[in-house]
C-alpha cells in the first residue's frame, strides 16, 4: 500500500494545513466566492509554506519539527480571526468589548506561538505515529471543507435555477441614438435620507439637499428602500422587480445570495439598455458582484487585491492592522474622479458606480483625511459609531456635489440617479419602528433633463423598484406599469425570509 506507507512517512500535512484556511474560507463563503480569486492567495501561501519549511530543516535538522512548525504557524496565523470572532460572538458584550481588545487578543496570540515553539522544538518522542496522526488529520481537514463545497456545486448542478424571467416590452419604437441622454445610476452605499440623518444622528444635511434641488433635482427627504440588504436592493432596482419570488424556489431558510449576486452581474434594466444601442461603463467596487461586469463595455478598475484576499489578510493575526485600508481608500477616490471624466460621445452611456460610502468600515473623515485610531472590527460591519458615519456622509456629499457639477455644466441632458441601497444600522431590530426607519431611510434623488419634463411622473413615496420602470417610461416613452411602493425586512442571515413591514413603516 503506496499510500498508507506515504501518510505514515511523508510530510504532507504542513502544506495541508498552510491551504487548509483558503480552502475553510471558501466553504465558509460558499455561493458568495469566485473560486478563481483563491488560486493567487493559494500559490502564494503554499510555496511561501514550502520555503519556510526548507529553511528550518536546514536549521532544526529535524523534517518533523519543521513541518510542525510550519503547518502551526500558518494555521494559527490564517485563522486568527476565526478565532476571534468565535470569542467575541460567545462573551458577554461588555466583558466581550474588553477582552477581545485586538492588541490583547495578538499578545496572547504571540505569547501562545512562543510557548508552542518552544515545546516543538524541545520535543523528544518518537515520531512516526504522529506523522501518519497529523497527515490523517489534516486531509480530514481539507476533505471535509472541500466535500462541503462540492455538495454545494453538485445540488446547483442537478438543480439549475431557471433563467430570470425578463421584461420586455420592445416594440420596435426607434430612437436616434445621439438624441438619448446618458444614464447615470450612482449607489452610495448605505447613505440615509435627510430625516434620519436629522432625527437619529443630529445632522442637518440641509444645504446638500438645497445644492440638490437648485441643480433640479428630484429629493425625498424621506426616501426609503425596497429592502435592507445590499444584494436584495440592488438585484430588485436594476431588475425592475421584486426578488422576493425567490423566497419560494429557494426556500426561506436559503443563504443562497449568489442568485441575487447573478441578477446584479447580469441584470435585465443592463440588457435592455444595451439592445437600445447604449454602451455600459461600470466601476470596480470592491464588492464581488459589482467588481466587475462581463456586459460592461468599460470597466474602470484599478488592479486591487481581490475581495478573497483582501477578506484571508482580515481573517488573519495581521487584520486588525490596518493596510488594507489604503487599498479601500483609492479605490473610492478613483471611482469619485473617474465619474467625472466619461465624456460625451456618439453612443448613449448607462454608467453604474457602486460606491462602499458611508457604509463602514471608517475610511474618511468629513474632508476626507484619513481616520486614524479606529478598528476595522472582525465581527461585522460595525454601525454604532454615529460620528464616524456622519463623517463620511459628509465627505460623500463633498464628492458628489462635485461629480454633479462637473456632469452638469458638461452635458444637461444626462439622466443621473443617486441612491442608496439601504439605510444605517445602528439601532436594534427590538428597537421597532425607529430600526425600521433607519434601514429603510435612503438618500434618493434623481435629475431628469428639462426636456422631458412633460413626461415624467416622480412622486414623493416612490421606491427603487421603480426608478427606471418611471425612467424607461419617460425616455423610451415604455408603459411599464409603476409598482406598488413596498417594504420587505429581512435578517442578514435569512436573506430570504422577507417580512412586509410596509404597514409598520409609512404614515
Ligand atoms: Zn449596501
Amino acid at each position: 500500500m503506496i499510500f498508507k506507507k506515504i501518510l505514515e512517512q511523508k510530510i504532507i500535512f504542513p502544506f495541508l494545513f498552510t491551504v487548509y484556511p483558503v480552502v475553510f474560507l471558501l466553504s465558509f463563503n460558499i455561493g458568495k466566492s469566485d473560486y478563481a480569486q483563491a488560486i493567487f492567495p493559494g500559490v502564494v501561501i503554499i510555496s511561501s509554506s514550502i520555503i519556510l519549511y526548507l529553511f528550518l530543516r536546514r536549521f532544526i535538522k529535524d523534517r518533523f519539527k519543521s513541518g510542525l512548525l510550519v503547518g502551526w504557524l500558518f494555521l494559527s496565523f490564517f485563522t486568527y480571526g476565526h478565532l476571534y470572532d468565535l470569542v467575541a460572538a460567545n462573551l458577554n458584550s461588555n466583558l466581550g468589548r474588553i477582552l477581545v481588545k485586538p492588541s490583547y487578543g495578538l499578545i496572547f496570540w504571540m505569547l501562545l506561538n512562543v510557548l508552542i515553539i518552544y515545546k516543538v522544538l524541545v520535543f523528544k518522542k518518537a515520531k512516526h505515529p504522529l506523522i501518519l496522526f497529523f497527515n490523517i488529520f489534516s486531509l480530514f481537514l481539507i476533505l471535509f471543507s472541500s466535500a462541503n463545497i462540492a455538495i454545494y456545486e453538485l445540488s446547483q448542478f442537478l438543480n439549475p435555477t431557471s433563467e430570470d424571467f425578463r421584461e420586455t416590452s420592445d416594440d420596435g419604437k426607434f430612437f436616434n441614438l445621439e438624441d438619448l441622454p446618458d444614464i447615470y445610476y450612482i449607489i452610495l452605499d448605505g447613505n440615509a435620507s435627510a430625516s434620519v440623518l436629522k432625527d437619529l444622528y443630529g445632522y442637518d444635511n440641509k444645504s446638500f439637499v438645497s445644492f440638490l434641488r437648485k441643480n433640479k433635482f428630484f429629493v425625498s427627504e424621506s426616501a426609503k428602500s425596497n429592502y435592507v440588504m445590499t444584494s436584495l436592493s440592488l438585484a430588485s432596482s436594476l431588475n425592475m422587480k421584486y426578488v422576493n419570488y425567490l423566497s419560494e424556489e429557494l426556500g426561506k431558510n436559503s443563504r443562497e445570495e449568489i442568485r441575487l449576486h447573478k441578477m446584479i452581474e447580469d441584470n435585465d434594466l443592463v440588457k435592455l439598455l444595451k439592445d437600445r444601442g447604449y454602451k455600459y461603463v461600470t466601476f470596480s467596487s470592491g464588492w464581488g458582484p459589482t467588481n466587475y461586469s462581463r456586459l460592461a463595455d468599460v470597466n474602470f478598475q484599478k488592479v486591487f487585491l481581490s475581495e478573497f484576499s483582501t477578506l484571508l489578510i482580515r481573517k488573519s493575526a495581521i487584520g486588525h492592522f490596518e493596510f488594507t485600508r489604503p487599498f479601500l481608500r483609492s479605490r473610492i477616490l478613483f471611482t469619485f474622479e473617474n465619474l467625472k471624466k466619461i465624456e460625451r460621445d456618439s453612443r448613449p452611456k448607462f454608467v453604474f458606480a457602486h460606491i462602499l460610502i458611508p457604509h463602514p468600515p471608517w475610511l474618511f473623515g468629513p474632508r476626507g483625511e484619513r481616520v486614524e485610531g479606529t478598528e476595522i472590527t472582525l465581527t461585522g460591519d460595525d454601525w454604532t459609531e454615529k460620528e464616524k458615519y456622519i463623517g463620511q456622509v459628509r465627505f460623500a456629499e463633498i464628492m458628489i456635489k462635485d461629480v454633479i457639477k462637473t456632469i452638469l455644466s458638461g452635458n444637461k441632458e444626462s439622466v443621473l440617479i443617486v441612491q442608496a441601497d439601504h439605510g444605517p444600522s445602528s439601532t436594534l431590530r427590538e428597537e421597532g419602528r425607529i430600526h425600521l426607519q433607519e434601514r429603510f431611510g435612503i438618500l434618493n434623488a434623481i435629475y431628469i433633463p428639462e426636456k422631458y419634463e412633460k413626461n415624467v411622473k416622480l412622486y414623493e413615496g416612490m421606491t427603487p423598484v421603480n426608478t427606471f420602470r418611471m425612467i424607461l417610461n419617460t425616455i423610451f416613452n415604455e408603459n411599464y406599469a409603476i409598482l406598488e411602493d413596498r417594504h420587505y425586512y429581512t435578517d442578514v442571515f435569512r436573506p430570504f425570509d422577507f417580512s412586509d413591514v410596509t404597514g409598520e413603516l409609512v404614515d
